[in-house]
């Protein structure tokens, strides 16, 4: 079966794909339909957070197949209690709603925010302040959230009611939110499509304050960089900020759709029957998929992320052609001297998957990564940059 054309023919153009066809794969090694083998520095964009078909995940996600693979938001659940339970535990937030991906999670926060606005600062207080690079999502909402044009042309009007401010600017920031009547300010600690680009922690703290000044929420975006990823189990948990609304999803579920939008003590009864809601949310095979992997994020874990991520940043820093690394924990952005493009599609000649962020290679190996993967994809990487 010629799949690729299979694809060209059947699946609408939204992806340009590298040209391999992927089968399979254990942990972090992916296998095409040739048999090649590939170390996955990409775990599926940030999803596979113990990688591919993992013993302990797939166990638990089979049982819970065998038992009960969905219901209506109509009854109540066990998986989906456990999940919010742990997530609330483990976080300190208090109440959690269940969707299907980052950009829900994130429509959710939205909808919360404009709802706040509304009943706290006034009807007009609907403005919205998000970053300029950031991603947010592809519904037209949380597109118009996202402070890049790229993604706005061909899609206006988008939602209204999104200001974009440069990131690590607190003064504009302040200011633009001193002229509109706004609700929320939402962000990324590190913007992962946009480059991964990393907001100070003193930012971080003046924005928090800020929040609190104006009494607008603070939206914090984890759908990329939480779920351990960094080195936390929340990236905004390497500062001293407490955000308002934490939303997540992507490495969440493991390698199963599920969005989470975490809320505070302030918001705990904002949304009442009826108000929101979401058909496959709280989904009990995708909510025993992501109790798996929460339950496993402990601080042995995250101690291993940053050693690994240590241990990239150390090989590389001498390594000729680049000229910048940034990130945290296993979500590392690249910068080099050669041609990105060349260097990704040499790479996976080579057996390494790794990705794009504008101009830098982005590398998110699942966050379990075996070293002696870990040392033979970064050797590959470094043979390639250095030629
Ligand atoms: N927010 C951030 C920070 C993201 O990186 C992404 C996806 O890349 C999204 C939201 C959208 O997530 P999804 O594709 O699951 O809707």
């Amino acid at each position: 079966m010629d799949i690729p054309k299979l694809d060209e023919i059947y699946i609408a153009n939204t992806y340009n794909r590298f040209p391999i066809v992927i089968v399979s794969g254990k942990g972090s090694i992916l296998i095409d339909e040739n048999n090649k083998q590939y170390i996955d520095f990409s775990s599926g964009i940030a999803v596979n957070t113990f990688g591919v078909c993992d013993e302990s995940w797939i166990l638990d996600v089979c049982n819970q197949i065998k038992t009960l693979t969905h219901t209506s938001n109509l009854y109540y659940t066990e998986p989906s209690v456990k999940l919010a339970k742990v997530l609330c535990e483990k976080t300190g937030f208090k109440k959690v709603f269940f969707s299907n991906s980052g950009a829900e999670a994130n429509e959710c926060a939205i909808k919360i925010a404009r709802k706040y606005g509304y009943e706290h600062l006034g009807k007009d207080y609907f403005n919205i302040i998000t970053l300029k690079g950031s991603f947010h999502g592809r519904t037209i909402t949380t597109l118009a959230a996202t402070g890049q044009d790229i993604f706005h042309n061909d899609f206006k009007p988008l939602t209204s009611g999104f200001l974009y401010v440069e990131p690590n600017n607190i003064i504009e920031l302040e200011s633009v939110l001193k002229n509109n009547k706004c609700c929320a300010i939402m962000i990324e600690t590190i913007q992962g499509e946009g480059g991964v680009n990393v907001l100070e922690n003193k930012y971080l703290e003046q924005l928090e304050k800020i929040c609190k000044d104006y009494n607008v929420l603070l939206i914090v975006d984890e759908v990329q960089t939480g779920n351990g990823r960094t080195g936390k189990l929340y990236s905004y948990m390497h500062s001293n900020i407490l955000p308002d609304i934490v939303t997540t999803a992507k490495g969440l579920g493991g390698g199963l759709p599920i969005g989470a939008t975490m809320l505070n003590e302030k918001l705990q009864y904002i949304l009442n029957y009826g108000m929101h809601g979401s058909t496959f949310g709280a989904n009990p095979i995708c909510c025993i998929g992501a109790l798996n992997v929460i339950n496993r994020i402990d601080e042995n874990l995250l101690k291993e992320v940053e050693e690994k991520s240590n241990f990239i940043i150390n090989e590389l820093s001498s390594c000729k052609n680049i000229l910048n690394i940034t990130g945290k924990g296993l979500i590392l952005g690249i910068e080099i001297s050669k041609n990105v493009d060349e260097v990704i599609n040499n790479c996976i000649e080579n057996g390494l998957l790794v990705i794009k962020a504008k101009n830098k290679i982005r590398i998110l190996p699942p966050i379990n990564i075996p070293k002696n993967l870990l040392e033979e994809g970064i050797s590959i990487l470094k043979k390639i940059l250095e030629s």
